[in-house]
């Protein structure tokens, strides 16, 4: 397993619309294993492709306490409900902001051996998928902001990324 390269915002492709998965081969497994690895040296939730420079319909998941999963070529078939929550994201490091989402989710996807799984989501797990379907929509936290928030987030990460580059962008924050 190795830890991959992670793309800062507002680079390529994070603001790209992903491609769908035509078919589910064998490295689809070793990619999971990748992007588990990769979201757990930055001590993340969350991983989409699209943040370590696949522009595909994948992403990796983990609750505490629960196995990784992974989500390729997610279609939310229901959402529900509104909550309130705070978000970071391993591509736009420090910059943390409150993020209204549907609490609650029915989603349907492949997982890396090609098998269709259902999902139903709630609360902190329905906030991760939905932070990560955005990424593969080309769509960040901070587009979900009101237009002021999101200036001063964008102001703040302009100081944090020149900082972030500076010191190194690919460690992993451990
Ligand atoms: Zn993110």
């Amino acid at each position: 397993m190795s830890v991959l390269n992670m793309v800062l915002y507002p680079d390529d492709p994070l603001t790209q619309k992903a491609e769908s998965y035509e078919e589910i081969g064998p490295e689809l497994v070793k990619l999971k294993d990748d992007m588990v690895e990769t979201m757990h040296a930055y001590e993340g939730v969350g991983l989409a492709g699209p943040q370590v420079g696949i522009s595909k319909r994948i992403f990796v998941m983990q609750e505490p306490e629960q196995d990784a999963l992974c989500l390729i070529n997610p279609e939310i078939l229901n959402s529900e409900g509104e909550q309130v929550g705070e978000e970071g994201c391993l591509s736009i490091p420090e910059i943390y902001a409150d993020v209204v989402r549907a609490d609650r989710l029915v989603v349907r996807a492949l997982n890396e051996h090609g098998q269709t799984m259902t999902i139903e989501a709630e609360g902190y797990a329905a906030r991760i998928i939905l932070h990560e379907y955005d990424h593969l929509e080309g769509i960040v936290f901070l587009d979900r902001l009101d237009i002021l928030s999101r200036q001063a987030k964008l102001s703040e990460w302009n100081e944090v990324r020149a900082r972030v580059l500076a010191e190194g962008p690919t460690a992993p924050r451990l």
